[in-house]
């Protein structure tokens, strides 16, 4: 079964999916793990979403994939993301995470 990300939407073939790494578990609400739901997320997708984000953000008002999904400040990367094929990029935590990490 092929896997879809629930951010990009781009569904990732089992082929790809040889790298254990390629699919990741995303804690909805990070530091509440116990209960937290969590999605499947492409590696990219991830990596953006904790470079975006803190986890205070996140927890509070990005808890849902729908608010994630709609969230101005990913709209370029899902953009560009949706136009590639890509599972591996690099990613250069934002100067807003950062200063509150
Ligand atoms: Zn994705
Ligand atoms: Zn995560």
């Amino acid at each position: 079964m092929p896997t879809t990300c629930a951010l990009c939407r781009r569904i990732i073939p089992d082929e790809r999916i040889a790298d254990p790494q390629v699919v990741q578990e995303h804690h909805l609400r990070p530091e509440e793990r116990a209960d937290s739901p969590t999605v499947s997320l492409c590696r990219p997708c991830h990596k953006q979403v904790h470079a975006l984000f803190t986890n205070e953000e996140l927890r509070d008002d990005f808890d849902t994939t729908e608010t994630l999904r709609n969230a101005d400040r990913l709209q370029p990367y899902l953009a560009w993301i949706r136009g590639t094929e890509k599972l591996d990029i690099d990613v250069t935590t934002s100067d807003h995470v950062r200063e509150r990490r």
